[in-house]
């Protein structure tokens, strides 16, 4: 499998800075999409594609890579307090070495996609609050797309010392085109046009003009592409791999084109994209994960307490003790002196008199005999009338 790639990145028309970072060789395609403060933003997006790249590059498992990438960055949110609460989305993409596969990584809301033969599929899930009231069945896909919250994340990478980090398996196909997008990409250009676009262009054509569509359309959110092609066997398409698209550079994607071995250079690929007019940055909101950890914890609290109470209520119902009721003997249903706000009840009278009792037993139903069950307590009620009827008869006296 050979493939033909290009990256973009752009800040779009109203971000004063662009907080995503790129990346894409013949292997490896990766997106991140910083948040957090001023500067925080662009800090975690490029720390994460670093970390990466370089663990990558050694040869280090992604996983491993992602999860130092992680720590890179929320240590150093903890250490700096301007770049306090920083994170970035992650959505990378590797092939296995195997020919003919794609591992995805994906944590936040930038996106992987697979076109085939013509039809978009996307890849990952988003990690955000709308996501969760759409699989929750709150609101609709159409309703998510215009949600006020629609930013709000739920999981990031950065802002915990550890990340749960989604992963897919996609076996790929001659002719597939690989996807990674930021949300200034979705949100402004709708899939179906995403679709046409991607199959009807070349890589390097493709994400040009997509930067170019989502900023047409508002560009209200800095918009990252990276775009792949894979082809089967040594047929004689083109080998184009397009290094382009540095944050940096806000409206470029520029870059050597390289080609296979043993054909001749395609040449140099130039964006003519326009420059984005700078206007006042629009913060991506918090990370939203603490208040939906601190709710779970708390239903968690409660569902505990109510478990506690259940079972608390089933033991003393389940609890009888002989006891004294006025100058009788009775039956109580309940713990002896009650528990927590369980009262014990009369639940049977009987006619014997307290007074009339062997000390013994006397003493012993003044502090309550406790028994398991409502037949129990009888018995023993029943035991201590016939004794005392055996008294009677031998003539012994009962104080
Ligand atoms: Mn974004």
């Amino acid at each position: 499998m050979r493939v033909s790639y290009a990256s973009a990145s752009d800040v779009g028309k109203v971000r004063s800075a662009n907080q995503d970072a790129v990346y894409a060789d013949e292997s490896t395609f990766l997106v991140a999409d910083g948040m957090g403060g001023h500067a925080g933003g662009g800090v975690a997006s490029s720390t994460a594609v670093k970390v990466i790249v370089d663990l990558l590059r050694q040869g280090e498992d992604p996983m491993v890579a992602i999860q130092e990438a992680n720590r890179a960055i929320f240590e150093r949110g903890m250490k700096d307090s301007s770049l306090a609460g920083m994170g970035t989305t992650l959505t990378l993409a590797k092939t296995d070495g195997t020919d003919g596969a794609l591992n995805v990584f994906n944590i936040g809301d930038s996106r992987a996609y697979l076109l085939r033969q013509g039809r978009l599929r996307k890849l990952t899930n988003d990690h955000t609050f709308v996501q969760e009231l759409v699989d929750a069945g709150s609101i609709t896909v159409e309703q998510a797309s215009t949600h006020h919250a629609r930013h709000v994340l739920t999981r990031a990478l950065g802002v915990d010392p550890e990340v749960e980090v989604d992963r897919f398996f996609v076996p790929i196909e001659g002719g597939d085109t690989l996807l990674i997008c930021s949300d200034g990409l979705v949100n402004e250009v709708a899939e179906g046009r995403i679709a046409e676009l991607l199959a009807d262009l070349e890589p390097s054509e493709a994400v040009k003009k997509l930067v170019e569509e989502a900023n047409a359309n508002g560009g209200n959110d800095n918009i990252s592409v990276v775009v792949a092609r894979f082809h089967r066997g040594d047929g004689d398409d083109h080998l184009v791999s397009v290094a382009a698209g540095h944050k940096e550079s806000r409206a470029t994607v520029s870059g050597v084109a390289t080609a296979p071995k043993g054909s001749a250079p395609t040449g140099l690929v130039v964006s003519d994209i326009p420059s984005p007019i700078p206007k006042s940055a629009v913060e991506r909101p918090m990370v939203f994960r603490p208040v939906l950890r601190l709710l779970g914890f708390v239903a968690v609290l409660v569902l505990f307490f109510l478990a506690i109470v259940v079972a608390i209520a089933l033991y003393v119902n389940h609890s009888y003790y002989v006891g004294v009721a006025g100058k009788r003997v009775a039956i109580y249903q309940g713990r002896i002196g009650g528990l927590l706000w369980f009262k014990p009840h009369v639940v049977q009278d009987t006619d014997l008199t307290v007074s009339k009792l062997t000390p013994a037993f006397r003493s012993q139903v003044t502090h309550g005999v406790p028994e398991s069950s409502f037949a129990d307590a009888r018995s023993f009620v029943a035991n201590m009338k016939y004794q005392l009827s055996a008294f009677a008869h031998t003539g012994s006296s009962v104080k």
